[in-house]
């Protein structure tokens, strides 16, 4: 069990660890993902593994606006759930009602805080907070006939609620399968700052920033 105030969740005897929210004071950004991964576990901080590395090297840095908001500390980062969930076909997330009530389970650990801008990064954070709006979507597409959106079908989407500007991404840890959408990836992030400017960044080879990041994960 992750923690013991964790009883009750279908995951208390499957999750493994527990890695709190990073909210940070007076953030401009909320960053939201899904769950920790094992690097985010051992150093009980979202976003810090190979879809931090992402983030941060590949989408983050090509959006001047983020990137000083990232330096002057005024992002937060926090996961729908805080253990790694057991595989469920190939993902570490649960699915159906598992995964409905592991996330409301999950609301006692995680804070959004006052960020003006969420960006919802992935599936999951997206189906938690627009339920609704999704699920109608869907219904509209099977009764037309098409194909259910998926993430992709939903990049740069903004909602305006409860005062604040919610902006869909896909995960960053999707994009390191799939680098070839990190362009996707960063006209979120743009979106999100309501900024036209995308600046080149010279990438850094993930294999060469192994061993300089994560010295002691590896
Ligand atoms: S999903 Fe959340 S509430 Fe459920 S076991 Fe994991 S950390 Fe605990």
């Amino acid at each position: 069990m992750p923690l013991a105030t964790c009883a009750g969740c279908p995951l208390a005897t499957t999750g493994q660890g527990f890695c709190p929210d990073l909210l940070r004071p007076n953030s401009q950004y909320v960053i939201v993902g899904e769950a920790p991964g094992r690097n985010e576990l051992v150093e009980k901080t979202p976003f810090i593994g190979d879809a931090g590395f992402v983030l941060r090297n590949w989408l983050i840095k090509a959006v001047p606006q983020l990137q000083i908001a990232l330096e002057k500390k005024r992002v937060s980062f926090v996961n729908i759930l805080h253990c790694l969930p057991p595989m469920v076909q190939g993902r570490p997330y649960p699915k159906g009602k598992e995964r409905l009530e592991a996330e409301k389970h999950c609301t006692q650990y995680r804070e959004l805080g006052d960020a003006p801008v969420a960006i919802l990064c992935g599936e999951s954070p997206q189906r938690y907070f627009f339920a609704t709006e999704l699920e109608g979507e869907d219904a509209v597409d099977r009764q037309l006939g098409h194909d259910v959106k998926g993430v992709m079908g939903r990049i740069g989407r903004v909602y305006e609620r409860d005062g604040r500007r919610w902006v869909f991404a896909p995960h960053p840890a999707y994009i390191l399968r799939q680098p070839a959408l990190v362009q996707h990836g960063q006209e979120a992030l743009k979106i999100a700052v309501g900024s036209d400017t995308v600046v080149d960044v010279a990438y850094t080879k993930w294999e060469d920033a192994l061993d300089s990041i994560y010295p002691s994960l590896h």
